[in-house]
């Protein structure tokens, strides 16, 4: 099949260090395998964006020499497409409202590795699934599972781990869970390349995609950038915004961080050539293998 990749950053501030390392490996990925690499910018939850970052984000993108294939897509204007989705998971019997608050929740249920598992207060009582009361999906307790080509087999408990998750909030906007799965398969992407962040979302995606009947890309999970203190960087918090006055070296920088080569190149121009023929994941797990051995 033709390799199809992405990047889809959330328009929630300027791109830091941890994304341009996850724009450099989806788009290295891709044009190694010749595929095509496609920009979605994720701005689903418009309360969280930030006026004005999406363009930034993608002129950043120009400027760091990484081609787009087609035109970008935004999540706020599909959300049709995510209707759709919901009222197939609807028809599955699965979805229920929920109007438990998030104090109700931290009272009564156990810390997991996400944050609190649902306990599924509200399963059986069948409360109207009206947008002023939040969606959430009913999950079980099989294994779910997929091969990480970096991290390699990855399992979860969903419902044990996890817990029922939220489809559609209390104020009306489809979940990221949700639109990430209509989208990827919609815009026909074959390969997920994305920072580690998201490895404990995959599962409840994968599940999506299985009860929407509709085939699971691969993917791959890279070694998440922290902060100082450990804690992960993220665009709404201001950490680390790049240096886009010299692209070669930030781009240099996070082929580093992903234990590649470095590029010798006074240009984006000829940087993108070697570092694409010169990509390796082996490189990413010896990196991983050394932080954790
Ligand atoms: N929009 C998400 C973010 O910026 C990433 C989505 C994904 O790669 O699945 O964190």
């Amino acid at each position: 099949m033709h390799y199809r990749g992405r990047f889809a950053p959330s328009p929630t501030g300027p791109l830091h260090f941890g994304s341009v390392v996850a724009a450099l490996a989806s788009y290295l990925d891709a044009r190694q395998h010749q595929g095509e690499w496609l920009v979605r910018i994720d701005d689903i939850d418009r309360l969280r964006e930030r006026p004005g970052s999406a363009a930034q984000i993608l002129s950043t993108l120009e400027h760091f020499g990484m081609q787009w294939d087609g035109d970008v897509v935004y999540q706020s204007q599909r959300l049709r497409l995510y209707q759709q989705a919901l009222e197939k998971l609807r028809a599955s019997g699965l979805i229920y409202g929920c109007n438990c608050s998030r104090k109700q929740i931290a009272a009564i249920a156990k810390s997991g590795i996400g944050g609190f598992i649902y306990p599924g207060s509200c399963r059986d009582l069948n409360i109207a699934q009206t947008t002023s009361h939040s969606l959430r999906l009913r999950t079980n307790n099989l294994y779910t599972r997929f091969d990480d080509r970096i991290l390699g087999a990855i399992t979860q408990r969903i419902e044990f781990e996890i817990g029922d998750f939220i489809i559609r909030r209390g104020d009306g906007i489809i979940s990221y869970q949700l639109a990430v799965v209509v989208d990827d398969h919609e815009q026909g992407v074959t390969d997920i390349v994305r920072g580690e962040d998201l490895l404990l979302s995959t599962p409840r995606q994968i599940y999506i995609q299985q009860l929407l009947e509709i085939p699971q890309p691969a993917y791959m999970h890279l070694p998440l950038v922290r902060s100082a203190d450990g804690s992960k960087l993220s665009k709404s918090s201001d950490a680390w915004p790049v240096d886009i006055k010299n692209p070669v070296r930030t781009l240099n920088q996070a082929l580093g961080f992903l234990g590649q080569q470095q590029v010798r190149a006074d240009s984006v121009e000829e940087f993108w050539p070697q570092a694409i023929r010169q990509w390796d994941i082996g490189a990413i797990k010896r990196v991983m293998n050394h932080e954790t051995g």
